[in-house]
């Protein structure tokens, strides 16, 4: 008999304390342990995982030995040095070290015979298997044992007990209590093993009073006056009846504590692991997941069946039953106080306090054409399912009840197909019912919470985040307890799913929008730049975080879905080209995230349909798409809408001026655009209002191009393209159907200049300088001024260089600016306009970001 005893005077709890395998499968963690242990004053018991690891590498080496394969013996011996490393880092007497090396290897010995025994015979039965995975256990706790003061080592199997059910090794409740009560010293007079139902056990547990408990362990503790702390192996158990060696399942150290704690009536049972507590969803998937304070059991138990690994889902109904709370803390961050689980929990406001998955899952439809007059369809489904230890964790049956999809594991999906339609075989071969269909690569998603049934809407926030995202849901349930929703998608979008959902229910306070930036010439450069300077602002008071995470030019590139550090990322750069771009936008499948292109590249055009269409908005700098073929305008166009995200442009004419936006605003409003006049080429503009007897033609398209005010070719402004485009989508927006080739054209230059080269096209330019010059002096004569304008009046387009009087309102347009005049049905005797800076890196990335603000604000 082992009596739980430590600081023995005046104590009045006792709780379990459990170490999972990180917390004793490092240096640093298990030395934090033992500061852990070692500064409780309470009576407490430990209980040990294996080393990090360990199991799945006990279990991958016997698979290896079982394939023949000699690398099983490098991968022990590589196991035996980790448990070696481990004692000579952490354990400092050298006796006491000697003594545990000898107890390893004895037990290493005993395990390399067993290896080889599986690697001669080529044979691993379920015992020897579960006679391997119970060394990892076995042996962490004789280390734990020697490391922390006063600990002693008790022999779970002395006290884990179990039966087989249905082909499985279950717990044998009563006799462990009873043996768990022996071994611990505690009257088994006092033993209750209560069969209760999980309702009576949860009204049984709020009667429970620890307090007489709490005396028994009190009287053990004046009997034996000694400081001692029980470090007992998780996971491990003995077969009621044949004395093998068993385990309670794959995480079931977690289990073994809250046996202990249940059967000695623990004041708290605490599971020690990585992370700071139960959190909102797994840390590893969604950086943004917190703690979650308090759960209630049934929360708990709903997250951990749906896939939240944090806590073995057995674990829960032990120490629920007996009312005993349950903290979850961080061996590597003890003073974080993790989280409480238990029965109540007080001030409990949020609907949805977490959400959790199961990847490999796979839908049976049980269906067919008469099926509603086949009796007991659902009872023989489950009873046939439950009679082979198939287990089931989602329904779903449509009212008209003839189909009823079923959720379970892939590795249980070949047999659920094979024994339903043996159950059903008559029925199928009848013609009621169709043979059994499986849809494999799924996930199951979960969102929990006691509230959500004082919650209206939450199912229609649910599916319309997913819907948002372009995630269609294949399977949902929702059970009458209100207290989760499940529902089932395809597995490849289940990252996005769970970033969406947590997005949108937990961190309402911040909305994420993820940025991929492709162009880092003047345009890109800036806007980066913006972002990071405004990027703390607009989380304080915005609640909004761009989180960029591409940047590509057309030859390098980085991506990190975690946010790129912008104030280094062209270091970060490397080479990447457009079909990687496209592979990584689509590839990373996240959340609210827009593409933004600031390149003038018609390869990156070419690519905003397929984003569209994978649910990315896209905001450009760059106009090729909205002002190439009408219909392909027009099919971005419709597929945005479509997928309620957004195709913006608004920069595409009058960099940052609010044209774009203006004119859709008017026609939302149930205005008509009658006629556009307009100077919208700022390099144009710059350059017939730079131009002077000192100044030749030549020059200022130089001047232009320096100044950053032209397209990096500037033949594509000289020969009229940039307006004509910039004409057409300003046509298009506001309601016509036109393409580049319907617009009347008379230009300033000869043909022959823009062909060829770009070199020789600077070589020929001052050639026309002196006829410019003639006809300057002849302008500033007349005090007239030119102006390169586009017209549109009723749909039909034309742009043209004009000589405008000093009446015009166009004459005194300054340096690059632009101008428009919108004539519409309400302002038709005063037209609208706007007019401001047209061109210009700066002023074009803060057009870029206002849009990306836009979509922010959905
Ligand atoms: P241990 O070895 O301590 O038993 P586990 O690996 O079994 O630890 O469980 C801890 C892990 O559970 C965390 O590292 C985390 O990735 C995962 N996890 C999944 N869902 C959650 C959740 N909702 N909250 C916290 N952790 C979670
Ligand atoms: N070591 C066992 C496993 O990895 C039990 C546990 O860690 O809880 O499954
Ligand atoms: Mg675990």
């Amino acid at each position: 008999m082992y009596l739980c005893t430590r600081n023995c005077k005046n104590l009045r709890s006792m709780k379990v304390m459990k170490f999972g395998g990180t917390s004793v499968g490092s240096v640093e963690s298990i030395l934090s342990l033992k500061r852990i242990v070692e500064a409780e004053q309470e009576p407490i018991i430990v209980v040990v995982s294996a080393l990090g690891g360990i199991t799945d590498r006990l279990i991958a080496t016997s698979q290896m030995a079982l394939r023949g394969e000699e690398r099983w013996r490098e991968e022990f011996e590589s196991m035996r040095s980790r448990h070696h490393e481990m004692v000579e880092a952490v354990i400092g007497d050298t006796d006491k070290k000697q003594a545990l090396l000898t107890t390893l290897d004895d037990m290493f010995e005993q395990l390399r015979s067993i290896f080889y025994g599986v690697f001669l015979i080529h044979d691993l039965s379920p015992k020897t298997e579960a006679a391997i995975a119970s060394y990892g256990e076995r042996l962490s706790s004789h280390i734990v044992a020697n490391l922390i003061n006063g600990g002693q080592r008790i022999n779970a199997r002395d006290f884990i007990r179990t039966t087989k059910k249905q082909g499985k090794h279950v717990l044998d409740a009563e006799l462990t209590y009873k043996l768990v009560r022996e071994t611990f010293g505690i009257e088994n007079s006092e033993l209750r093993i209560e069969n209760y139902s999980y309702a009576q056990g949860l009204e049984a547990a709020s009667k429970t009073n620890h307090n007489s408990q709490s005396q028994i362990l009190n009287s053990q503790f004046s009997i034996l006056n000694r400081e001692k702390v029980a470090v007992v192996p998780g996971f491990i158990a003995r077969d009621r009846d044949t004395g093998e060696t068993t385990n309670l399942g794959r995480g079931g150290s977690d289990y073994t504590a809250a046996i202990i704690a249940a059967a000695l009536d623990a004041d708290m049972l605490e599971i020690w692991t990585d992370v700071d507590g139960f959190m909102t969803a797994d840390p590893k998937v969604i950086k943004t997941a917190y703690t979650i304070n308090e759960l209630s059991y049934v929360e708990a138990m709903e997250l951990c069946n749906f896939g939240a690994k944090v806590v073995y889902p057995p674990t829960i109904y032990p120490v629920c039953i007996k009312n005993i709370p349950i903290r979850v803390k961080n061996t590597f961050n003890p003073e974080h106080p993790g989280t409480l689980i238990k029965q109540k929990i007080d001030n409990d406001h949020k609907p949805i306090k977490g959400i959790s998955s199961i990847k490999g899952t796979t839908l049976i439809t049980v269906t067919g054409l008469s099926m509603v007059g086949v009796i007991g369809v659902n009872r023989r489904i489950f009873s046939v399912l439950a009679e082979h230890g198939i287990s089931v964790f989602m329904v779903s049956q449509a009212s008209s009840e003839n189909s009823t999809s079923i959720g379970v594991r892939d590795e249980d999906a070949d047999r659920a197909v094979e024994v339903l339609n043996i159950e059903f075989a008559k029925e199928i071969v009848t013609g009621a019912m169709f043979p059994m269909q499986a849809e494999r690569g799924l996930a199951t998603i979960a969102i929990v919470g006691e509230n959500m049934k004082h919650t209206p809407g939450i199912a229609g926030k649910l599916f319309g985040t997913l819907g948002r995202s372009g995630i269609s849901v294949i399977a949902c349930a929702q059970g009458a307890s209100e207290t989760n929703i499940s529902f089932v998608v395809d597995a490849r979008f289940l990252r996005k799913s769970l970033n969406v959902l947590h997005d949108s229910f937990f961190l309402s306070e911040y909305k994420v929008l993820n940025l991929f930036i492709c162009g880092i010439g003047t345009v890109g450069g800036n806007l980066i730049e913006q972002i990071r300077s405004q990027y703390e602002t607009l989380k304080e008071t915005r609640q909004l975080k761009l989180n960029v995470v591409g940047i590509a030019s057309s030859k390098k590139a980085v991506f990190n879905r975690d946010g790129i550090d912008l104030t280094n990322y062209r270091e970060l750069m490397e080479n990447s080209d457009i079909e990687r771009l496209k592979n990584e936008v689509i590839g990373m499948n996240i959340f609210n995230s827009v593409f933004v292109d600031c390149t003038a590249s018609p390869d990156v055009a070419d690519l905003y349909q397929t984003f569209l269409d994978h649910n990315i908005s896209v905001v450009t700098a760059n106009k090729i798409a909205a002002s190439g073929p009408y219909d392909d305008y027009r099919r971005l166009k419709q597929t945005a809408l479509k997928k309620g995200i957004k195709f913006l442009f608004e920069t595409n004419v009058g960099a940052g001026l609010p044209i774009i936006g203006t004119i859709n605003d008017l026609l939302n409003s149930g205005d008509k655009i009658l006629r556009i006049e307009a100077v919208l080429s700022g390099t144009l503009n710059f350059i017939f209002n730079t131009i002077a007897a000192d100044v030749p033609f030549s020059e200022t398209v130089r001047r232009a191009k320096e100044m950053g005010y032209s397209e990096p070719d500037p033949r594509i402004d000289l020969c009229g393209t940039d307006v004509v485009r910039k004409l057409v989508i300003l046509t298009r927006e506001a309601g016509y159907k036109v393409e580049q080739d319907d617009v009347e054209k008379h230009l300033f230059m000869p043909d022959a200049f823009f062909e060829g080269a770009l070199d020789d096209f600077w070589k020929q330019l001052p050639a026309l300088d002196a006829d410019f010059e003639a006809r300057r002096q002849q302008l500033e004569h007349e005090q007239k001024r030119w102006r390169f304008v586009a017209r549109m009046e009723g749909g039909h387009t034309s742009v043209s260089l004009e000589a405008v009087g000093s009446g015009h309102p166009f004459y005194r347009l300054e340096g690059s600016n632009n101008i428009v005049l919108l004539t519409t049905e309400r302002y038709r005797e005063y037209p609208m306009l706007i007019q401001g800076y047209g061109a210009g890196a700066s002023v074009t990335a803060a057009g870029v970001f206002a849009n990306i603000m836009s979509i922010a604000n959905i």
